[in-house]
């Protein structure tokens, strides 16, 4: 396949985003939802196969960022697609509500204990940028506060990526009518009751505010070190070949690599020669 998502959706270093103009449903170069399925599954295989490697080189990590409305399909992701990775070296953390301790704390304090160590990929549902998000528009802390924040995450990736994470920030893209139709299946499901909350109505209510707060993480929080890619979302098939072909991409410009033994290949085989010889 040429389509090549990783370009078709990164958000440029120094573009502004004008989120009501982008796409929230496309089908990309699939001609039919069957194709789309079955390249996610091949893709699928391929991230699993670069995870091992980079779980055996143990010199760099990745993190990804999901970032999203309610409903956009987060957690449906996660399981059909990041979260078949090997869970040895791959750990989901969703950010909710922040705990007393965690608000007695800097804002990235409760961030920073889970980024990827060497070796391993994180996936984080929610993140940091919830701090210069649901904070604005809800005016949880003083707007002097959170302004100071663009700079400081900024810091804090480019921190990262010199020690040797790869950042990539997703955001899922859906429309206002999606949403509510899913708001809608949620409510008519008694399995998804749970995930209903007054809150996703309030947050709905304030779209055009979530829009302006998201564009200007995209302006001022976004780099080509560090990332940020806005994926039509509205059809879920779509959303997850997009993902999977993106995090495959970038997996493939880290490009781990088995390491090479660091044990005497000549002693072992001498070893193994001598086991063999002992059970006759
Ligand atoms: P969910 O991801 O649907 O389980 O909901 C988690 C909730 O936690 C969302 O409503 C988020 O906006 C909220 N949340 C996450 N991080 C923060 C934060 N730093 N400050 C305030 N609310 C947050
Ligand atoms: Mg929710």
């Amino acid at each position: 396949m040429d389509y090549d998502f990783h370009e078709q959706y990164r958000v440029k270093p120094g573009q502004s985003v004008s989120l009501a103009k982008l796409p929230t449903t496309t089908n990309g170069p699939f001609p039919k939802k069957s194709h789309g399925r079955a390249f996610t599954a091949g893709k699928v295989e391929e991230l699993r196969d670069w995870q091992f490697r980079l779980y055996t080189q143990a010199r760099q990590s990745l993190l990804i960022v999901l970032q999203a409305p309610d409903a956009a399909g987060k957690d449906g992701l996660i399981r059909k697609v990041l979260g078949q990775m090997n869970p040895q070296g791959c750990r989901t953390y969703p950010f909710k509500v922040p705990t007393a301790i965690e608000r007695a704390h800097d804002f990235l304090w409760r961030i920073h204990q889970c980024t990827p160590a060497h070796g391993t990929v994180a996936i984080f549902n929610r993140s940091h940028y919830e701090d210069v998000l649901v904070v604005r528009v809800e005016n949880l802390v003083a707007e002097k506060v959170w302004r100071k924040r663009y700079d400081q995450i900024n810091h804090f990736e480019e921190m990262l990526h010199d020690s040797g994470t790869k950042i990539l920030k997703i955001y899922l893209h859906i429309s206002r009518e999606e949403q509510l139709r899913r708001f809608e299946k949620r409510l008519k499901n008694p399995a998804k009751h749970w995930k209903l909350n007054p809150s996703d109505y309030t947050s709905r209510a304030d779209w055009a505010a979530y829009a302006e707060a998201y564009e200007e993480v995209f302006t001022r929080c976004n780099s080509e070190r560090s990332p940020w890619f806005i994926i039509p979302a509205d059809r879920k098939w779509y959303r997850d070949a997009a993902v999977a072909a993106i995090v495959a991409e970038t997996f493939e410009k880290m490009n781990p690599q088995f390491p090479e033994a660091d044990v005497d290949l000549e002693q072992i085989r001498h070893l193994h020669q001598q086991a063999e010889a002992a059970i006759g």
